[in-house]
């Protein structure tokens, strides 16, 4: 099995070598620099307020569809210059997955399809005059994406904002290795002194992206780091993943759950369900039927809400879970020229309930409404979105993952190949699918290395 990895990786990595530099090296920026049309001074102006999943795909869809044409022009306001791509968020942990292959330069790809880019927090919106205020600028629109994604959400428990690290982002998964990091470098230091609690990590919240947390700190603590620390017993440190309801992974399938948590468990990471957090303290995670856990280090990956600005704009949301309230053309009601998807939008999915906020969705969307918005304009009719999932996948480190696929369900180390190459091809710049192929590759053969760098998350 090893040698059959080895060459796949290997062969994996080239072919993605060769043709991302065919394609670097074949395709056209849209305008050059001195034909490009001022954004305000197109007819069909297509303001977007995210560069995420949603926000990027409407916006590259929509020059990519209006290619041939001089009336639309796309310009997107985000407060990151870069493209998070969410699923090897967690692989950054273990150093997996390498910063820069997944922040993926927003700028490149958009200026390169014909739209402009402004990074600006966006602060609000004057839907009268049909102007949105970013970063001390104002900035006219004719339709108006809303693409801001999601926030944290603590369901009021005390003390998680204080003391627990949010799985929110790049920088968030930086921390949490580095204070991995720190751990050992103490607990070299002061042998002995150290605590339990200080080498105690609790994970809380047990969807894909804690499951996908806990498994990468055990890899980070016993595959990376334990055989570069002699003098430390890595069997101290301990993991514990809890989560409030009877099973961990609540939407994937019962029998791949079962896979995933033996998987867990034989890697002695402590599964607690039905465990539900009362309070997080300083040094402990207290629990509702009074256990308590003692632990200095509390990541929290249990909630999430779509983005509190929304409120601030004024428009109508989903009672029940504070997103745009859309139709099933992503036009917010009440609006003619206002649009929302991904994680900020509550989309019906046709069958009396939401389509789920996961990446998968956020694309799908943002291709649609591209569609749509330049239906509008040309007054043509518009076309329902309608969500089919294709299933989940889940990396368990270790070269171990659990996915279910169109129904197939499977399970281990050709699992893994297949969870690395579905992701891997849908990076979107080919550079850093490359860079990532071959750094996937390298660690057939060598242990990734890391460092400790504070309060940055380059590389
Ligand atoms: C750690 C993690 C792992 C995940 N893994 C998966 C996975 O494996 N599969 C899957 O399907 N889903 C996954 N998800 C969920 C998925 O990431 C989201 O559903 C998806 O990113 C939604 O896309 P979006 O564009 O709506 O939001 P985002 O991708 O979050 O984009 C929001 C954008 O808005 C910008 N923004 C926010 N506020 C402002 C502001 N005030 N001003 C300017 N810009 C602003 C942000 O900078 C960002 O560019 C994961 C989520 C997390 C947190």
């Amino acid at each position: 099995m090893s040698k059959l990895l080895k060459a796949g990786a290997v062969l994996g990595g080239a072919a993605l070598a060769v043709g991302g530099l065919r394609w670097a090296a074949s395709s056209e920026p849209r305008y050059a620099p001195w034909e490009k049309p001022r954004f305000e001074d197109f007819e069909h102006r297509v303001l977007v307020l995210g560069g995420g999943f949603a926000g990027f795909n409407v916006a590259k869809h929509l020059c990519d569809l209006s290619r041939d044409r001089e009336d639309v022009g796309v310009m997107v306001i985000s407060r990151d210059n870069y493209l998070t791509f969410w699923p090897m968020v967690p692989g950054i942990v273990a150093s997996d997955v390498g910063v820069r292959n997944i922040a993926q330069p927003l700028r490149r790809p958009l200026i390169h399809a014909g739209a402009s880019f402004r990074r600006a927090e966006v602060e609000s919106v004057d839907f009268e005059k049909q102007v949105v205020s970013a970063g001390g600028q104002e900035f006219p629109y004719d339709h108006l994406v809303l693409a801001l994604g999601a926030q944290p959400s603590y369901f009021g428990i005390p003390g998680v904002q204080e003391h627990a690290i949010n799985m929110k982002g790049i920088p968030d998964a930086v921390a949490i290795r580095n204070r991995v990091i720190e751990r050992f470098e103490e607990a070299t230091l002061r042998r002995g002194e150290v605590s339990e609690s200080e080498l105690t990590f609790v994970v809380i919240g047990a969807g894909a992206t804690g499951v996908e947390t806990a498994a990468q700190l055990h890899v980070l603590i016993h595959e990376v780091l334990g055989p570069e620390y002699p003098s430390i017993n890595a069997n101290r440190f301990r993991v514990y993943l809890l989560d409030a309801l009877p099973h961990i992974l609540p939407e994937l399938d019962p029998g791949l759950r079962r896979v995933a948590r033996g998987q867990l468990s034989a890697r002695d990471i402590e599964v607690m369900t039905n465990a539900l957090a009362e309070e997080v303290t300083e040094s402990c995670v207290k629990l509702k039927d009074g256990r308590q856990i003692a632990t200095e280090n509390v990541i929290w990956t249990a909630g999430a809400r779509p983005n509190e600005k929304l409120e601030k704009f004024g428009i109508p949301l989903v009672e029940k879970t504070n997103g745009a309230k859309v139709d099933e053309y992503f036009r917010v009601e009440g609006y003619d020229n206002v649009w929302a998807i991904g994680d900020n939008a509550t989309v019906p999915d046709g069958d009396g309930g939401f389509v789920p906020p996961n990446a998968q969705a956020a694309v799908k969307e943002g291709k649609l409404l591209a569609r749509n918005i330049l239906a509008e304009i040309d007054g043509e009719g518009l076309k329902p979105f309608e969500f089919k999932s294709q299933g989940q996948l889940i990396d368990l480190g270790s070269h171990f993952a659990v996915n279910d696929v169109f129904g197939i369900k499977f399970s281990g180390a050709l699992a893994a190949i297949f969870w690395r190459g579905t992701y891997l091809v849908r990076l979107e710049s080919p550079q850093n699918r490359v860079r990532q192929a071959l750094d996937w590759a390298l660690e057939f053969f060598s242990r990734p290395t890391v460092a400790q760098i504070q309060n940055t998350v380059d590389e």
